[in-house]
């Protein structure tokens, strides 16, 4: 099933494993989503289970709709917690980096995963990954990095270690990462995977309330916002665009996580196939692209705004002023206009 891991990786994880006592580090990446956070709670409550110290340590803060796990793993945020963590990465035998495939995709925690002087496990499903661990699980057809994780704690004979905590966790980060088993779905292992983990007593209606049914009230106005002012239809490039200043944020009282989605809704148009959303942060704006059928929200990403990811759905940055870089965005929506229209969907 993991066809780009090669023995040596699963020989070392067991070997590095077999003794108790260990103290294991798990590092998702900077603003964590549900299969970051998921995939490193779930994979350190197996790995706790196994005898291991496990410890997480995120980059900065996750959402208020992912803080319900019944897992008691201790989490440290270093954006706020430096000293905590110094501790933990002082400690740390092992550091296992969940959910991204490139240091930089850490930010503030890059410089200190590249320091990182015993060994690292990339456990990841992005495309193209950078080699900056020592041992890289790098399996792009995965759905998420929660059914990759499912996956290689089985390789390694740690299924057994599996409990209702880290089934919930890992059923988590597979639930967020397919919008609900709307996307990315195509491979039965995505289900055998979950019908594993359901074997555990995990409540499904329970989660997806607590993913899906948790916003602020400031949060669906700030969406309601959006999709009444601020989205613009392109239909002649299949394409929509939404963006949101500092002051619109500020307005509907924004908290970290709130924008999670906004960008998927344009797609939900009729012959839409690309979606963009600009939102004005400290000295940037921060882009978030989704697509449909072959056409490569990633490359676009890449080419136009130092970003990546998947093909469906990929992020970036602008240097550029909110205006100028929807100025920008639209001209490059012309000069894509003969692939957009020819995406097959
Ligand atoms: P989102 O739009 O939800 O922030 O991100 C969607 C996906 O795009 C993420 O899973 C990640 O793969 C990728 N992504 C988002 N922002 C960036 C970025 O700044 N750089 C890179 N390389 N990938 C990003
Ligand atoms: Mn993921």
């Amino acid at each position: 099933m993991l066809e780009n891991t090669g023995n040596e990786i699963f020989n070392f994880a067991s070997e590095f494993l077999a003794d108790a006592g260990k103290n294991v580090v798990i590092v998702p990446h900077e603003n964590p989503d549900g299969d970051a956070v998921g995939s490193a709670i779930g994979l350190a409550q197996i790995l706790k289970n196994s005898g291991q110290n496990v410890y997480v340590l995120s980059p900065n803060d996750y959402p208020d709709f992912l803080k319900w796990f019944s897992s008691e793993i201790e989490v440290a945020i270093f954006e706020r917690e430096r000293k905590r963590a110094k501790k933990w990465l002082e400690a740390a035998d092992l550091m296992i980096c969940v959910d991204f495939n490139d240091a930089k995709r850490a930010a503030r925690l890059e410089k200190e995963i590249l320091a990182f002087s015993k060994p690292k496990l990339l456990i990841d499903h992005h495309p193209n990954p950078v080699y900056f661990c020592d041992y890289t699980v790098s399996e792009t057809a995965y759905s998420s990095t929660a059914e990759l994780v499912y996956d290689f704690i089985t390789q390694i004979g740690f299924e057994k270690y599996l409990d209702h905590n880290a089934a919930e966790a890992l059923y988590t980060g597979i639930l967020t990462d397919t919008g609900s088993f709307s996307h990315n779905t195509s491979r039965p292992n995505v289900f055998k995977v979950v019908a594993e983990l359901m074997k555990f007593g995990i409540n499904t209606d329970k989660i997806q309330s607590n993913i899906y049914h948790n916003f602020s009230a400031g949060r669906m106005k700030l969406l309601g916002y959006c999709l009444n002012k601020k989205m613009e239809v392109f239909p002649e490039l299949r394409s929509a665009v939404i963006s949101i200043t500092k002051a619109e944020l500020e307005k509907f009282n924004f908290k970290p996580g709130d924008t999670e989605g906004f960008v998927n809704y344009p797609l939900s148009i009729n012959n839409i196939v690309f979606s963009a959303l600009f939102i004005e942060k400290e000295g940037l704006v921060k882009a978030s692209f989704r697509s449909k059928g072959n056409f490569p929200a990633n490359a676009f990403a890449k080419n136009h705004f130092n970003g990546g990811g998947h093909v469906n759905a990929a992020g970036g940055e602008s240097k550029e002023d909110l205006k100028k870089t929807i100025r920008l965005f639209k001209q490059l929506l012309v000069q894509y206009k003969h692939q957009l229209l020819e995406t097959i969907i």
